[in-house]
């Protein structure tokens, strides 16, 4: 134990100073040759190692190549900083080391608080025990279709769980064009077959058009397909898009589909005052992802899926039969009755202490902070001649491209595909690419609470400076 005191001292200065120094280092940097055969070639020693000795491969092999995200112009995929509050109590739960599948200890009491907060921050209905931690919006996604998989068959007289899909008239799911991946793979997971995968197209801002939803709605309805599912993105990942939530939410409900939404990166964003119109309808959702780990800046992992009511999630997964139901777990019984994890990690520690540093107003301003400068880099993009904005700025995406003048537009096109990596292989921000219409685009996400204007304007330069490498 005292091994431990010592060398956990050590590991909070190596952790600081880490943070510290993140942002004076370059954002990403390649692994050295003698660091990638050690990390991927090594050995297990036959005789264990002292803990102090197991901190200076960290510091000398591990800590000097992170992926990038802690830094201020890191501006690739979805991928936060982690919050201080976070990082500083990541160790006192593992050092408790509880499972949270249930229980009566602090581990399952503090997850009720944690997933309330996250429902009362973003306006979503919260009946008790309608709502866990998971370890991001994939499995969150797998939780929710399978509860309204579960709903749909039972209002057909049948219950999944005991049939299977054998045999049964298949059901049709709508997603836009521009949902996340992690929707398809759950449908391909739950047995319900991408060919009733039905993929809406997108208005001219890439929100999912409901004339089109209706119409595939009515199409499946004339060959026999019952329809039973829409996601909708609040966020999109390509362009921070927020569908349109409340007609989505009318057509579910006359059509009695499911509604999910897909909150994972950017359900948040409704707390920005001038972007929170644009979430009408997201209250009324069946069920909403939401991911601490995104915006929150919640260490990885932590997701989390909220549920308008309790029982239609249990009723999908709970594996205790009722009378058997452990009663000393009062009446909401165990985690692992509402989701697929049996062993479940103490997110919770790191979701709370999250919150609770930041506060209500800390959550709101930097939302403020990462949507504002989304806009700006909007407006310097759209103040120069050699960028063009593809997508309007939502949340805190920005999508564009860079087009300089006398380019044509296949060499355009080249340009763009290969920007990110060498913007990357440069070192001084970090962005990633994707495709918009159909064509290279370049993406900007802004996450970090340190980013100020002056980081977007080396991200234009670094671009540029990329544009000329890659074409020389
Ligand atoms: C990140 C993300 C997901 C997937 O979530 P994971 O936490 O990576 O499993 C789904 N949807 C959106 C919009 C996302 O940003």
């Amino acid at each position: 134990m005292h091994d431990l005191r010592a060398a956990a001292r050590s590991a909070a200065d190596l952790a600081a100073e880490h943070l510290a120094g993140v942002s004076r280092g370059p954002v990403w940097r390649p692994v050295s040759e003698a660091d990638r055969t050690w990390l991927t070639r090594q050995s297990l020693p036959t005789g264990g190692r002292p803990l102090a000795d197991l901190l200076d491969d960290v510091r000398d092999r591990i800590l000097p190549y992170p992926m990038g995200n802690g830094h201020p112009r890191f501006f690739g995929w979805v991928n936060s900083p982690p919050s201080p509050a976070g990082v500083l109590v990541a160790p006192l739960a593992a050092a408790m080391n509880p499972s949270c599948a249930g229980g009566d200890h602090t581990g399952v009491l503090l997850e009720r608080t944690a997933v309330r907060w996250l429902a009362e921050l973003v306006g979503f209905p919260h009946p008790p025990g309608a709502g866990l931690l998971t370890s991001g919006a994939s499995m969150a996604t797998i939780t929710a279709l399978a509860a309204a998989r579960h709903r749909a068959f039972r209002d057909q007289g049948h219950d999944v769980r005991e049939t299977g899909l054998y045999g049964h008239r298949p059901m049709s799911l709508y997603v836009s064009a521009e949902a996340h991946s992690c929707l398809r793979k759950a449908a391909e997971l739950l047995g319900l077959g991408t060919q009733y995968l039905r993929t809406v197209p997108v208005d001219s801002a890439f929100r999912m058009d409901t004339g089109e939803l209706r119409r595939l709605i009515a199409a499946d309805q004339r060959a026999g397909v019952r329809p039973f599912f829409v996601a909708a993105s609040a966020g999109t990942v390509n362009t921070g898009a927020v569908d349109p939530l409340d007609d989505i939410a009318a057509i579910a409900l006359e059509h009695r589909l499911w509604f999910h939404v897909d909150g994972a990166y950017g359900a948040l964003g409704i707390l920005a005052a001038d972007a929170a119109p644009g979430y009408a309808g997201l209250e009324r959702a069946d069920s909403l992802a939401l991911d601490p780990h995104k915006w929150l800046g919640v260490p990885v992992d932590a997701g989390c899926i909220l549920f308008r009511e309790a029982a239609g999630p249990r009723d999908a997964f709970s594996l205790v039969p009722p009378y058997l139901r452990d009663e000393g777990a009062g009446e909401l019984g165990w985690f692992s009755e509402y989701g697929t994890e049996q062993t479940r990690p103490f997110r919770a520690l790191r979701v709370w202490a999250t919150l609770a540093h930041l506060g209500r107003d800390g959550i709101v301003h930097l939302v403020q902070h990462t949507t504002g400068l989304a806009r700006t880099l909007a407006e310097l993009i759209e103040a120069c001649d050699d960028f063009e904005l593809l997508a309007p700025v939502v949340t805190s995406i920005t999508t564009f491209r860079h087009c300089p003048p006398g380019v044509d537009t296949d060499r355009t096109e080249a340009l763009n595909a290969a920007i990110p990596a060498a913007v990357q292989r440069r070192g001084h921000a970090f962005l990633t690419g994707t495709r918009i219409s159909g064509a290279a685009a370049l993406r900007a996400c802004v996450l970090h609470p340190g980013t100020t204007k002056d980081d977007l304007t080396v991200l234009l330069d670094e671009i540029r400076a990329a544009a000329r490498e890659v074409t020389t």
